[in-house]
């Protein structure tokens, strides 16, 4: 029976509960003055300084993503801008994933480091090498990193993984270093959890990839992934142990989308009514081509406008969680996106283990095909030219703005008066360690810009100071 403040996985994700879901909203797809009421109803308010959103449940979701009226469609997308915008302002924020190894003992049938793959060459990263990655990254510009990583107990066991975060950690090359370390690893215990959360990780990110758990099972043939219940229930162990923020996600292309969409606002409002705070990120990757991996395969694809759709359902549904894409999509997708919600990306990513630090793109070991394949300061110059502040903002986290903390502060609208100046000290130290002439003369017109139009004189006086300490050498101050 579903029971969303369960800690077992069938019924917080429960399968009759979606299928009711889904029957309810082709039934009432329809009805028009139910939809409008709804949509109403999501619109950001304020409460004196404060701004709030209701967000959606998995059934209203459900209802929008079937309806087929372009007009209420114009609506749900000019809603996702306006909470986008409510809630996270113009910094988009940029990170990188770090492949560690692609040792695995599973057989996810969408990857190609499943173990049955004899052909790829399969990769560990020493801590020498990991360096060697982290100085090439730092060297781009980067401070937030995704570590990535295969579940193999023998060859990457949790003390490789908190070797490695160490690691990256105590690297400081010329300017650069890594201020936040998320990690994207199996399911795990909660005493493994409780060791990641000793490390200082930032958020412990674990993709469902489907809510079905039929398919799941099939596309988990065997390994210790093939367990449905025990990686649905991760994020209850991770939060457990005390690890404060937990992102989902779902690899569209497995399963029907319109039961992902419902089981992934289930997962959130199960963590919500449990632990007090929603997810802290949510990712949406589509499935891609990769060395033995053919989309095509798989009968459940998206196409871009469903994906459009998608994601301004999420961005309306949990308008305090942070919304990612990564460089599987295109630019001109990635682009779409951003207006739509999505608040994090990945930039001049190398999915290959030990990619960074050669000079050409090794495809080898690419766990997926990177479609958009420009370089950090492309990324940088481009968003800013959209309108957008590029941001290495790795603040929350180092100010224990974590958890429950940061999402009152996430639900109020109260975080972008953190956000906006994080984003354009980290992008003045961008500007001054790692970007070309023009992105420089770009950025350098951006933050002269947005002092002139800043109200808080007293918040302007800092900053302007700050960003002259800057200009002297001095780096890492933060809000
Ligand atoms: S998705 Fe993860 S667990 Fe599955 S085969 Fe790939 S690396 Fe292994
Ligand atoms: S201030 Fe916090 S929420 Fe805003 S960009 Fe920085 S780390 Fe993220």
């Amino acid at each position: 029976m579903y029971n969303k403040s369960s800690k077992t996985a069938s019924e917080f994700i429960n399968h009759e509960e979606i299928l009711e879901s889904l029957k309810w909203a082709e039934e009432n797809k329809n009805n028009l003055e139910l939809i409008n009421k709804i949509i109403d109803e999501a619109k950001p308010y304020k409460i004196g300084n404060e701004t709030h959103a209701k967000g959606l449940s998995h059934r209203s979701a459900s209802l929008l993503l079937a309806c087929v009226d372009e007009t209420v469609w114009n609506k749900i997308f000019n809603l996702a801008r306006e909470i986008k915008q409510a809630f996270y302002g113009n910094r988009i924020v940029i990170f990188a994933p770090l492949y560690l190894s692609n040792y695995c003992t599973n057989c996810c049938i969408y990857c190609p480091y499943h173990m049955q793959n004899k052909h790829i060459p399969r990769k560990k990263l020493s801590q020498d090498e990991i360096k060697k990655e982290v100085i090439a990254l730092q060297d781009m510009g980067h401070k937030r990193l995704a570590i990535e990583s295969g579940e193999d107990p023998k060859n990457n066991p949790i003390e490789y993984i908190l070797d490695s975060i160490k690691t990256i950690y105590s690297i400081k090359h010329k300017n650069g270093a890594i201020r936040r370390v998320n990690v994207n690893i199996a399911a795990t215990t909660v005493e493994n959890y409780k060791k990641l959360k000793e490390a200082g990780i930032g958020t412990y990110i674990l993709f469902q990839e489907t809510y079905h758990k039929e398919a799941y099972e099939k596309l988990h043939p065997s390994g210790p992934k093939h367990n449905y219940a025990y990686h649905t229930e991760a994020m209850d162990r991770a939060l457990e142990a005390g690890i404060d923020d937990v992102g989902l996600g779902v690899l569209f292309g497995l399963e029907r989308y319109k039961y992902e969409l419902a089981g992934l606002l289930m997962h959130a409002e199960h963590l919500e009514s449990v632990f007090g705070i929603g997810p802290h990120t949510i990712s949406v990757p589509r499935i891609k081509k990769a060395d033995d991996i053919d989309p095509n395969a798989f009968d459940n694809g998206i196409d871009d406008t469903i994906f459009k759709k998608l994601t301004a359902l999420i961005r309306i549904s949990v308008p305090y969680t942070g919304l990612i894409i990564s460089t599987r999509e295109s630019e001109q997708i990635r682009r779409e996106l951003l207006e739509l919600g999505v608040t994090q990306i990945s930039g001049a990513s190398r999915t290959s283990v030990g990619g960074y630090s050669q000079t050409e793109r090794p495809t080898d070991t690419e766990q997926f095909d990177v479609s958009d394949q420009r370089s950090l300061d492309e990324v940088v110059n481009w968003l800013m030219k959209l309108g957008f502040i590029p941001s290495f903002c790795t603040a929350c986290y180092r100010e224990g703005r974590t958890g429950d903390r940061f999402m009152k502060l996430c639900k109020t609208g109260q975080i972008q008066n953190c956000c906006a100046p994080n984003a354009i000290i980290t992008l003045k130290e961008f500007l001054e360690d790692y970007a070309s002439a023009d992105t420089k003369k770009t950025g350098e017109a951006l933050i002269k810009n947005y002092l002139e139009n800043l109200k808080n004189e007293a918040l302007k006086e800092t900053l302007k100071n700050n960003l002259t300490k800057i200009d002297q050498g001095e780096r890492d101050f933060r809000f």
